[in-house]
């Protein structure tokens, strides 16, 4: 068994009966449960935007080298730059080089899901160069030391008492602070980050392909000073994150915003084209944009499961995942968590480190009918434990047990030469670890349907 599937299986055991976090987690997705379901109601007819949305994320995976190529062109066109990181190696390694020319020993970021993937923070400190978060959830799971939840919501797994509590000890701010309070203290805080900082790092929710333009989506206005106030200003994104055209953000805004908060329209939408220019005002002398593949390669060299990267990061497929809502983003021990983490996962670390994660759900299809690209996430799990057996991953024990399944089911005489005794005491020798103690391995009666047929009919 695999070092992560026992981390996982021990977490997920520890999670999922812990009743605390269990009413937390339930609590906040169930107000963006709600908030989704009004905020799709503003398309009039919300499949056709589904299916353009999907079609036009299609288009770019196909023809994905194209599109990455004219984007780097645009974007050259406009003063900035692109850096090609082919792995999490790769990208650590050109951001240091970057930030050391500069001289940086702080960074101001907000929004940079893909730096997680990189363990960039970590990088950095080691390096004496300071990382600090300034989106607000963000910035909690930094200061409880702890990785991001929910790939949009990110300290999602606190209740308003565990923030103040974890401020009263950090900050020794009262322990009975309001939001609104933390809020305010947190704001005085990173105000002082902002003008001391060195560069600002974020991520990209789209980058254009026509314009070369990059754009970022929040509803704090942190990632804008990000980019506003220090000199250099770093983008770090996954190559997946092409749109073609500026004209399709009409679809792709009110997408994101309805299935990741239930906002019409998030708050803030900036698009940055280059650095900043003769007679602006604001913004950095340099823009570099790293562009990621850490894996994404091999995804799109999958034909089925290409299609995951579609995803647009709006965390929906989450919040209606039963096996999410249970055991909680940080059982997943990876940036990417929920259905889509599940998919992607093997591909964008060790295969076999990871896999177990496609086994972890019911298919019970909800994060498909949810997601707003389309992406069909419960049968690209399918097609993982495909991909599984197909590399040689099944347990050699599994290979025979199924073999001698599938020989005694396909013959009744051979079902029937067991008696029921021996057929139950095979169940739970057989099966009964995978199926856990928490459950009662079904029951096989004394006498078949057959039988009964027989004698009642
Ligand atoms: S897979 Fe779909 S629902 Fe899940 S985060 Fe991506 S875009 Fe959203």
């Amino acid at each position: 068994m695999s070092t992560q599937r026992v981390r996982f299986l021990e977490q997920s055991e520890r999670k999922a009966f812990d009743t605390k976090h269990r009413k937390t987690i339930n609590h906040n997705i169930s107000r963006y449960e709600d908030a989704v379901s009004n905020g799709v109601l503003q398309f009039a007819s919300l499949e056709n935007a589904k299916e353009r949305a999907s079609n036009i994320k299609h288009k770019v995976i196909e023809h994905l080298d194209e599109y990455l190529i004219e984007f780097e062109s645009n974007l050259k066109h406009m003063g900035g730059r692109v850096v090609w990181a082919l792995n999490k190696k790769d990208a650590v390694r050109e951001i240091l080089k970057i930030l050391k020319e500069h001289d940086v020993n702080m960074v101001v970021k907000s929004k940079s899901v893909t730096t997680e993937e990189l363990e960039l923070n970590e990088m950095l400190s080691r390096n004496g160069i300071e990382p600090v978060e300034t989106d607000l959830g963000e910035y909690i799971v930094q200061v409880a030391g702890e990785k991001p939840y929910h790939i949009l919501t990110p300290a999602m797994h606190k209740s308003k008492e565990d923030v103040a509590a974890l401020f009263h000890d950090k900050f020794g701010i009262p322990a009975d602070s309001t939001p609104e309070q933390i809020t305010l203290f947190v704001r005085e805080k990173l105000r002082e980050k902002f003008l001391q900082a060195g560069a600002g790092m974020t991520g990209a929710n789209f980058l254009i392909a026509d314009t070369g333009a990059v754009a970022v989506t929040e509803n704090e206005g942190n990632a804008l000073m990000s980019m506003a106030f220090p000199k250099l200003h770093i983008v770090v994104a996954g190559i997946e994150k092409i749109i073609p055209s500026l004209s399709d953000l009409h679809l792709f805004w009110p997408l994101l915003s309805s299935h990741g908060s239930g906002q019409n329209i998030t708050v803030y939408n900036t698009l940055l084209t280059g650095p900043r220019k003769e007679k602006e005002t604001d913004g950095p002398d340099e823009m570099i944009v790293v562009l990621i593949d850490n894996g994404r390669t091999d995804l799109l060299k999958q034909t089925p499961h290409r299609r995951a990267l579609s995803c647009i990061h709006c965390g929906a497929c989450l919040n209606v995942c039963p096996v999410y809502k249970n055991i909680g983003g940080h059982a997943y021990d990876a940036t990417y968590t929920g259905p889509i983490g599940s998919v992607i996962n093997p591909y964008l670390h060790d295969f076999s480190q990871y896999i177990h994660l496609s086994f972890a759900s019911s298919l019970c299809g909800r994060c498909t009918a949810t997601c707003p690209v389309k992406i069909n996430l419960h049968e690209l799990l399918l097609f993982n434990r495909y991909e599984s057996v197909r590399r040689g991953q099944l347990h050699p024990g599994e290979k025979v047990i199924m073999k001698g399944w599938k020989y005694i089911m396909l013959k009744r005489y051979r079902m029937d030469f067991f008696r029921a005794t021996t057929k139950n005491r095979a169940l739970a020798y057989f099966f009964g670890q995978a199926w856990g103690q928490r459950r009662i391995l079904p029951i096989i009666r004394k006498k078949s349907f057959r039988q009964l047929w027989t004698e009642n009919g």
